[in-house]
Order: C-alpha cells, then structure tokens, then sequence
C-alpha cells in the first residue's frame, strides 16, 4: 500500500516536471527570440522617417523575420495597423488594442504565451521610438505547432515509460512479497512448532539475507534447546534410578524383617542399621540433587567477593573427624585473604567436594594439600591428594553426573557420583575454569582458576 502510494508520487513527478521544466524553456527561447527579433524591425523602423506600408515591407523582408507561421504587425502610436504581414484578412487600417500592443505603446516589450488548439501561440510587442518620442510598435504573432507536438509527444512518451514502469515494479513487488510471504510463513511454522514444544524442527531457508540468518540462529537455537532438553531427560531418568537402589535395599531389609518371625534381635538391629546407611545414601543424594538444582537455577542470585582462604580452613575443620578416620593429613597453605566473585554457599560445596574426595580416595597415612595462590588477576586453587588417582581412560568422564571411577568403592564411602559435577556446575557459574590431573596409584591435582575480585573492604 505505502509502496504503491510512493510509485504514484514518483510517476507523477516524472510525469509533470519535466513536462513542465520543457514548456519553461520552449517559452523563454520563444520570448528572447521574438522580442530580439521584433527589436531588431523596431529599430530599424525608427530611422525610416516615414512609416508606411511598403518601407515597413522592404524593412520586413530585408531582416528576413518573416516565416510561415508568423505574423508580423506594425501600428501607429494610435494603434492604427500600417503593416500587416498576411494579406488575407489583413487588418491594415484598423486599430488594433491588443494588450500586447498597448503595453508597447507605453513603453514596454511584451510577450505573452499561451497553449491551446495543438499549438503554441506566442505575442510579442516592442515599441518603435525615435528621439524618446514613441512612433508604434512592432507586434509579431506566431502559431508554433511543431512545438507543441515535440511537447505532446514527450508527455506521452513519459505517459508510456511511467505505465511501463509502473507495471514493472507492480509485477516485481508482487512478486517479492509472494515471495517473503511463503519465507516469512517458513519461520512462522518453525516458531509455532518450537511454541508446541518440537525442538527438532530445523526451518530450510533459501537464499542469502537477514531472513536467513533469523533462520539459522532458530535452527541453532532450537538445537541447543533440544540438546539442554535431552539431557534434562537424561538427569531425571538417571536421578531416578540412583533413587530406586537404596529404596529398594530398604524394602529389601525391611521385608526380611517383616516376613522372619525367628528373626533374633541382633540380626533386626543388623537390618536396621543397614536401612539407616541406605536413609543416610538418600539423603546424600537428595541434598546433592537441590545443590545442583541451586547452581543450575542460581542465575539470578547476587554475586559477591568471598574469602576462598576463609572457607578452605572452614572446610579443614569439618572434614577434621574424616580425615581422621581415614587416617589422612590435611594441609591447607592460603596465607591472607584470596577475594573471588560468587556465594559462600557455591564455594563451599566446591571446596567441601574436592576435599572430602581427596580424602575419601586416599590411602592411609596420605596427604591432602589445600593451596591458594594469585596472579595475573587470577585465584588458583589446587586440591592434591596422594590417593589412589584415576585411570587415564576415565579421566574424562569425572565431572558428568553420576560418574563414579569404582561403583562398589564410591557407594562405600558415600558416593553419589554428583559432587564433582556439581563442583564444575558452581565453578561455570561464578566464571572460573577447573582442570584436573591424575596418576593412577599415585595421586590426583584439581586445579580451579577464578577471576580475581576487590577485597570489599
Ligand atoms: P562421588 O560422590 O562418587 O565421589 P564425584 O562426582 O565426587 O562422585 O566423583 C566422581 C568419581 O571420580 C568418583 O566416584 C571417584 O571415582 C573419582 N574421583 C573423584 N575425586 C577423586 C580423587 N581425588 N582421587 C581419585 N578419584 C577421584
């Protein structure tokens, strides 16, 4: 609608400027050259002492401004014709009050112009003076119908290539919007079946524009998309069946209890005590599942500078009786403060993680080494163990959920195979980098790098 309003402006304005801009010119060429011309009979007539009919004639045709569609007049100071350039019927004799003529008379060259009947009519008058005193005027007439055909044929010329034109860029935005409309469709059905939930629609978008780019950022969207949603599908089912192995040892134990009648007081407090480790698993798990869920949903929780050398010795003195038990030394080395951006909360279950499995994956008499240090606008902290380190072609797999080295050792010690993920799920999150290195029989090295903040202080 607007394009059509704009292409009507347009062929408008081609159509009457230069139409209009011609005729301008056609008509001062006209008046410059039928005054130059009436000026050049006036003057001359101004030095024949007496006007009359046949000097007026010989002065005519001597100047040679006579020409077939041309009239050409010369009158008294009383307006009285005593020329007339065409015989029949001529107005020799008579007076003649033109308006041209009178203007003349006072003084003054005239033209006038004016299109009508298929042609140009021109006037034009100049006085004839002599001495200041104003003898007549010299009037000249012409019909120009060649100029007006030249104008009549470039308007219709114009009138042809506008028509033209217009139905070209008709047809070419008809076209172009049949077009856009079918592409426009395209992303409109991929955006609907994302809407419904179709993650797996890819929209094949031809050409080479913003339309396509859209297309592609969609596709790449709903890719990401559908890869997060699988693995969500993934977390569950596997969260689920981390669940199901100590709920069904718990209806195991709790059936032999049940169904035994000569079951003896000690084997029910054996049973019992076992049920307990298995509450104690679920419990592990289900704690460990809401961190994940904090760190995945922590987005827009408020960041804020946290002492890591603060909560390393915090954690030392909670994994104090672990250690202990398993007969493992723990040395923590972060002299001052070490300010990194995130929540006390985050950083403590990364710390608690890597610590307490360095311990839990130890040998007797081992060590675990805590060490912070800076540089570069950098926190680095190393959690090294000489424990029992991981098989190379396991190392990869350490941080995804679930993930356990050895099930039966891990399930002995605790392991739910989600604190390293989780671990790696707050490190991503406050926009730090963790790396591990690990001999197997020897020991392992995670190494965190965190973006260094202000002490708030
Ligand atoms: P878990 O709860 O089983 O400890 P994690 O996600 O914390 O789960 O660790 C995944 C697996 O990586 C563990 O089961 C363990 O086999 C191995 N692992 C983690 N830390 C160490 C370590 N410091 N030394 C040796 N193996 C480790």
């Amino acid at each position: 609608m607007v394009f059509a309003a704009i292409l009507l402006t347009v062929l408008l304005v081609i159509n009457i400027y230069p139409q209009q801009a011609v005729k301008r010119q056609m008509t001062e060429t006209a008046r410059k050259d039928m005054i130059k011309d009436a000026a050049t009979l006036a003057s001359a007539l101004s030095n024949i002492p007496e006007l009359n009919g046949s000097n007026i004639g010989s002065a005519v045709s001597v100047l040679n401004i006579l020409s077939e569609n041309r009239r050409v007049l010369v009158v008294s100071d009383g307006a009285v014709v005593l020329f007339d350039s065409v015989r029949s019927q001529s107005l020799l004799g008579n007076v003649v009050l033109y308006s041209e003529i009178l203007g003349a008379l006072s003084g003054n060259d005239c033209f006038y112009s004016r299109f009508e009947g298929g042609a140009i009519n021109k006037w034009a008058a100049v006085p004839v003076t002599r001495g200041g005193i104003t003898l007549g005027a010299v009037y000249i007439y012409e019909n120009d119908e060649a100029g007006a055909s030249l104008l009549a044929d470039l308007s219709s010329n114009i009138r042809i290539v506008s028509a033209i034109v217009a139905v070209a860029a008709m047809i070419a935005v008809l076209l172009f919007t049949h077009d856009m409309g079918k592409r426009l469709s395209k992303l409109l059905t991929g955006v609907k079946e994302a809407g419904a939930g179709n993650f797996k629609y890819r929209i094949d978008m031809p050409g080479d524009d913003e339309l396509k780019m859209i297309a592609e950022e969609f596709n790449s969207l709903s890719g990401q998309i559908q890869s997060n949603e699988k693995a969500r599908q993934q977390f569950i089912s596997d969260s689920s069946h981390e669940l199901k192995t100590p709920l069904a040892a718990i209806k195991l134990l709790s059936d032999s209890i049940v169904n035994n009648d000569n079951i003896s007081r000690e084997e029910i407090k054996e049973f019992l005590g076992d049920i307990s480790g298995e509450i104690v698993r679920l419990t592990r798990i289900s704690e460990s599942l809401i961190s994940i869920n904090q760190a995945l949903a922590s987005d827009d929780v408020a960041l804020y500078p946290c002492d890591l050398s603060e909560t390393a010795r915090k954690v030392k003195e909670l994994l104090k009786v672990t250690a202990q038990a398993a007969e493992v030394t723990v040395n923590v080395d972060a002299d001052g403060a070490f300010f990194v951006s995130g929540t006390s909360d985050g950083f403590y279950h990364i710390i608690f993680n890597l610590t307490e499995n360095a311990i839990k994956y130890n040998k007797k008499g081992g060590t675990v080494d805590l060490s912070l240090s800076r540089g570069g606008g950098k926190v680095t902290m190393r959690v090294s163990d000489t424990g029992i380190g991981i098989p190379e072609h396991e190392q990869e797999h350490v941080f995804e959920r679930f993930f356990r080295v050895d099930k039966m050792r891990s399930r002995a010690t605790g392991g739910t195979g989600l604190g390293l993920s989780i671990v790696k799920e707050w490190v991503d999150r406050f926009g730090g980098d963790i790396s591990m290195k690990s001999v197997y029989g020897k020991g392992t090295v995670f190494t965190v790098v965190f973006p260094e903040s202000e002490d708030p202080k």
